[in-house]
């Protein structure tokens, strides 16, 4: 993704906000949106977008990227599958600092376990080719974007007969914790930004639920300060309208019913299952099982791993955090006792999250931008 700057802000994303102070004019009530994506709400952090939004809109960080809803069970798994003998772990750099029940994956490597970050799935599938003595796990996180490569990786590991590979599949469907957040009650939202990447897998028409049942607007949007701001000033203006509708503003990306090889492939390998969010709980078919004929590539069963009970730390406002319920400087742990380099919650320990977004941009360039942009 190219990165923007106070250039761009000025340049590119102005007529956007000119739009969406418009809309914002017409607004009767002060209006909440909610990203679903961390990329987004860090991108509008970093780009100083969040200094130029109207008082009153408000962009929600929502659930953040994929280690912000890994449950410290899951983490708890990855720590036990990667201490085991002749297992390498391969995951996603951004759940390295995530806790789990008894720290962090970074520890257990400093420890001496066999810990490698991996672009993708793929890389993963390659060592495992280049490394037979060796058993090779990949942490399967994220939303549909990750889970339809890590289903290509089970099928390829299947043609080519690597039995040294295996996943712990943890990945989630992004409607199912969209309807828990709506179906909490406790959250007022007024409209979603809804996620670029994960809309090409599933389609723009996944979000017509949301729409219909829930009577919100959602816009599809890419990451771009230009796009996040194009996003914020659609929803605006259809809600200052009364017009709860669905738009695609990435179409050079998004299709109606996304990319249904991508499906097709996820659906072989994984069927939908009952999982445990951070900060959600467990919800109803919001994760994905590897399905019984794939069970020799889940690591779960192949080294009989447990679902530990795992507890949040106390006093922590995670769960809070993700579901929009409040901002991170409500949580007393914010920049004292969590810190990027001392991350307690996954909001703090990945570029993904809200809480790392808010100690990175908010406290000091993010008013420093609105300074130079006065
Ligand atoms: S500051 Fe840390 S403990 Fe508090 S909500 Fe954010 S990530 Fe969680």
């Amino acid at each position: 993704m190219n990165s923007t700057s106070v250039q761009d802000v000025h340049g590119q994303t102005r007529p956007a906000l000119a739009r969406l102070r418009a809309a914002a004019d017409k607004l009767v009530n002060p209006v909440r949106f909610m990203d679903i994506c961390g990329t987004h709400a860090h991108g509008a952090f970093r780009s100083g977008l969040t200094t130029l939004l109207p008082p009153n809109v408000t962009l929600l960080s929502g659930m953040g990227g994929p280690a912000c809803v890994t449950s410290q069970g899951d983490i708890d798994q990855f720590i036990d599958v990667c201490r085991r003998s002749g297992v390498t772990l391969c995951i996603h750099g951004d759940i390295l600092r995530v806790t789990g029940s008894h720290g962090t994956l970074e520890q257990s490597r400093a420890e001496g376990a066999d810990i490698r970050v991996v672009y993708s799935s793929q890389d993963a599938l390659r060592l495992a080719a280049a490394e037979h003595h060796r058993q090779i796990v990949f942490a399967g996180v994220g939303f549909e974007t990750g889970a339809a490569c890590t289903a290509a990786a089970v099928l390829d590991a299947d043609r080519l007969k690597l039995n040294n590979f295996s996943i712990i599949a943890s990945h989630k469907l992004t409607m199912p914790a969209m309807r828990a957040i709506l179906e909490s009650g406790d959250v007022p939202i007024d409209g979603f930004l809804c996620p670029g990447h994960v809309s090409v897998i599933i389609g723009a028409a996944a979000f017509d639920p949301i729409v219909h049942e829930y009577h919100l607007p959602c816009v599809i949007a890419g990451y771009e300060a230009a796009q996040t701001a194009a996003g914020l000033a659609r929803l605006t203006e259809l809600v200052a309208r009364g017009e709860p509708a669905l738009e695609n503003l990435y179409p050079q990306a998004v299709t109606e019913h996304g990319n249904q090889a991508a499906q097709v492939i996820m659906d072989k390998v994984f069927a939908a299952a009952d999982w445990t969010w951070r900060g959600l709980g467990e919800l109803k078919g919001s994760g994905l099982a590897v399905r019984p004929e794939y069970a020799r590539y889940d690591a779960r069963s192949r080294f009989s791993l447990k679902t530990p009970v795992a507890k949040e730390p106390m006093g922590n406002r995670c769960g809070d955090i993700i579901t929009g319920r409040a901002t991170p400087l409500e949580c007393k742990m914010f920049g004292s006792a969590c810190t990027p380099s001392h991350a307690i919650g996954p909001c703090m320990g990945n570029s993904q999250g809200a809480c790392q977004s808010w100690f990175k941009f908010h406290r000091t360039r993010h008013l420093r931008k609105a300074q130079e942009l006065a």
